[in-house]
């Protein structure tokens, strides 16, 4: 980024905008308040100089008329007082001189003279009804007095405009003194009465101009501290800004190595556990059973924490997107759940689940993420619980009736475990945290499950929240916000993807393929070629982009599994290469299906805009990769010969990979649910042969259900099979049909638990 910009963008960041804005404003008010003050300073200071002076001349008067008036010589500036009358007003001194008497009220007039005349200050009495016209009060004055006169006020203050000049105004009252009376002659006036004002008024302008120039002061000191601020704000949000850069550039570096890292370590856990899983299918000695057993289940939990820590490292760049599809609810709920309900059944507890009625069954989310959330949970509950029971309710938001747009889930989780540790019930929503209880110490975990569930359900507009229930254990609370489908968006889902599934197993076994596998680990090669050439396929390997190209030109293959990281030449610049192909030896458009250790979208995005059929996510399971051909390769090329006419031959009697799919890969719960059913199963098929023969088909259907769940949690595909359709005709009481399934059903049960012991003998 240019310097300047990027100086731009840090002076106009919204921080740095929000914080200039809070110190602007905090500097206008204070700049407003401090003037204020100043102006009330001043008006005050101004009430109090008319203030005393006010008292200067009621001090005179008081002089004066303690004295019953004056005498002064006549003069031409001092005339006697046309309105004071009486025998002594004029008097003559011996050496004939005149001496007039002057009242206060005279005396008053005479100071307010000169005070007018030196032009600072004015003052006169004001009355509204006086001896002298010219003392008539003015109407600010009348008002004045009107209010003294009902006692609402004792003074009054203000700043006029007289001629349009500022004039400070001061009035306050002036009482009738005994000796006031004697002239004053209404008779509703005693001592004491309010005769009038004694009103002063000054300019204005010089205490406005102080005023004036204090504030400019003000102001000026207020934009200088105002602008050193703003280049402090300034200084300190680039160098935090900065800062902030270099965290994210580290957080980003720390994220891609980890990304890579991640993608490193599953490519060879991978390996490792789908050759352990190859070679437990085999005749191997119980002590190699046992120890591969180990690689296995040891591979699988380190996978597990490997791809919390994938999911967690693309959390934290924000990289993970949610990817909303139509889906239906209560299957995805069968599939997710199906699993811990086996698993709770292995430590005998209970386990319910309520949907709600008002809840939709056609959605539409990101099914994946709306599991892993669900799994997560459960799979704790089922963890941490040892007796009781686990209760999973789904419900609806309260406004779904009629279905709107879009609607709030709310999952929640209950079950009878330990609970969680008191106050930690927030803190385990921190990654990397396992609560400080002994019991978090025993389980297997990375502390990130509960961490990436409240980032997904938040993406997802929702909340989760843990709490311990009051007659003991834990209650989980998720809600997140789905969309409901349409009638358009229904068509495509449930009932296409039953049918798909059901014709898509069959299918995948019956063409044999010539498949070129582009794969540079020599663990994946292994395995891609076992699970291959077991369901009747050629393959051919190559290990790098120019051996794909080299290769393709030697032989005629049906289509191509791309590793998209290989030495040298990717198998993305490897597949652009093939679709640009113009020359002779193969077809450009020979089906490519991209694989690849990381789980981004971006990954498959790039497989797809190479040119890709499929992108296929490590590990694969056998099913996926053989599905995935027959979906690539529709036409039929090479018939594989049936190896035996039997329905179930068809399915593999055990797909690990599968069923530790839906365990999140999670190899030691595997192998601890085998054996469990290793130990009851046979009990199982004892009782369905005796139901069967006993003709009591609700009995064989309960058992039957029973054994169809195992074997479903386990992988065990052709037992599984069976076992439905027993539970079928069960449910339709047709009792010869019955006893055909059991016979089929027990052959099967044997080679199964054959193949079981094999794997797992220690
Ligand atoms: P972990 O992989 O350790 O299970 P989580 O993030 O899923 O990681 O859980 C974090 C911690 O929360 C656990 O280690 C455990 O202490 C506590 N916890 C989660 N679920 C429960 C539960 N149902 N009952 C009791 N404690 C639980």
């Amino acid at each position: 980024m240019p310097l300047h910009s990027s100086l731009y963008s840090r002076i106009f960041s919204r921080q740095a905008l929000t914080l200039s804005l809070t110190w602007t404003l905090f500097m206008i008010s204070l700049f407003a308040w401090s003037a204020w003050q100043k102006k009330e300073h001043t008006l005050r200071l101004a009430e109090g100089q008319a203030q005393s002076f006010f008292n200067e001349i009621v001090y005179i008067r008081a002089w004066n008329t303690l004295h019953g008036g004056v005498y002064t010589f006549v003069t031409e500036s001092c005339c006697p007082n046309p309105y004071l009358k009486g025998p002594d007003t004029l008097i003559q001194t011996r050496d004939g001189r005149m001496l007039t008497k002057i009242n206060p009220a005279f005396m008053t007039r005479q100071i307010s003279t000169i005070a007018a005349q030196r032009g600072k200050i004015q003052f006169r009495i004001a009355g509204l009804s006086p001896l002298r016209p010219g003392n008539l009060a003015d109407p600010w004055e009348a008002e004045a007095i009107k209010a003294f006169q009902s006692g609402k006020v004792s003074q009054r203050f203000e700043m006029v405009s007289t001629n349009g000049n500022p004039v400070f105004r001061y009035i306050a009252p002036l009482m009738a003194e005994s000796r006031c009376l004697t002239c004053h002659l209404d008779k509703t006036l005693h001592k004491g009465s309010i005769l009038g004002g004694i009103s002063v008024s000054f300019g204005a302008a010089p205490l406005l101009q102080t005023l004036t120039d204090a504030v400019s002061t003000i102001h000026l000191v207020f934009t200088l501290i105002w602008l050193a601020g703003l280049g402090g704000i300034m200084t300190a949000i680039s160098i935090i800004q900065k800062k902030q850069a270099e965290v994210e550039q580290a957080n980003q570096a720390k994220a891609l190595f980890m990304a890579n890292m991640c993608h490193d370590m599953r490519t060879p856990l991978v390996g490792i556990q789908g050759v352990a899983d190859r070679l437990l299918a085999r005749h191997l000695s119980p002590d190699n059973q046992r120890l591969t057993g180990l690689i296995s289940s040891s591979a699988g939990s380190l996978l597990e924490i490997v791809n919390d820590i994938t999911d967690f490292s693309r959390l934290d760049q924000a990289s993970l997107q949610l990817h909303p599809t139509p889906f239906n609810l209560n299957e995805m709920l069968d599939n997710a759940l199906h699993i811990f309900r086996f698993a709770s059944e292995q430590k005998e507890i209970a386990f319910k689940v309520l949907v709600e009625k008002n809840v939709p069954e056609n959605v539409v989310g990101d099914e994946f993420r709306l599991r892993q959330i669900l799994a997560n949970l459960v799979g704790n509950a089922v963890k941490f619980t040892d007796t009781g029971e686990i209760h999973i309710t789904l419900s609806a938001g309260p406004d779904t009736a009629p279905l709107p747009a879009r609607f709030s889930l709310t999952i929640q989780v209950e079950d009878t475990g330990p609970g969680i540790p008191p106050g930690q019930e927030e803190a385990i929503f921190a990654s990397f945290y396992q609560g400080d209880s002994s019991l978090a110490k025993k389980h297997v975990g990375s502390g990130l499950g509960l961490a990436i569930c409240r980032t997904l359900a938040t993406m997802m507009g929702g909340t989760i929240a843990a709490a311990n229930r009051k007659e003991g254990g834990a209650r989980f609370t998720c809600s997140v916000t789905l969309g409901v489908q349409d009638r358009t968006q229904m068509k495509g889902t449930t009932q296409d993807r039953k049918r798909e599934s059901q014709t898509r197993p069959h299918a995948t076994k019956k063409i044999s393929r010539a498949i070129l596998v582009a794969e540079d680990n020599p663990l994946n090669q292994i395995y891609l070629r076992e699970i291959l050439e077991e369901a009747g396929h050629r393959t051919t390997l190559a290990e790098t982009g120019t051996q794909v190209l080299e290769t393709l030109q030697s032989g005629t293959f049906d289509l191509i599994f791309m590793d998209v990281q290989m030495p040298e030449m990717d198998g993305l610049e490897t597949t652009r290469r093939i679709r640009a192909w113009t020359g002779p030896g193969f077809s450009p458009r020979i089906p490519i299906i991209g694989l690849t250790a990381l789980t981004h979208e971006q990954e498959r995005t790039a497989c797809r805009t190479a040119g890709m059929d499929r992108c296929l996510t490590k590990p694969v399971s056998e099913t996926k990769l053989l599905e995935t051909i027959a979906t690539v390769c529709p036409e039929p090329a090479e018939p594989i010969p049936p190896a035996s006419p039997e329905r179930t031959d068809a399915l593999p009697l055990l797909d690990a990979a599968r069923a530790l799919e839906h365990l999140g890969g999670r190899t030691a719960l595997y192998l601890r649910m085998t054996a469990t059913f290793l130990n009851t199963a046979p009990d199982t098929m004892l009782g369905l042969e005796k139901q069967c023969s006993d003709g009591n088909t609700s009995e064989v259907l309960r058992l039957a259900h029973s054994l169809k769940n195992s074997a479903g949690s386990l992988g065990l595909m052709a037992l599984e099979h069976l076992a439905r359709d027993m539970e079928e005709t069960a449910r339709h009481n047709d009792l010869p049909a019955c006893a055909e399934h059991c016979a089929e059903l027990a052959i099967c049960f044997e080679n199964t638990v054959t193949l079981l012991k094999r794997r797992t003998a220690p």
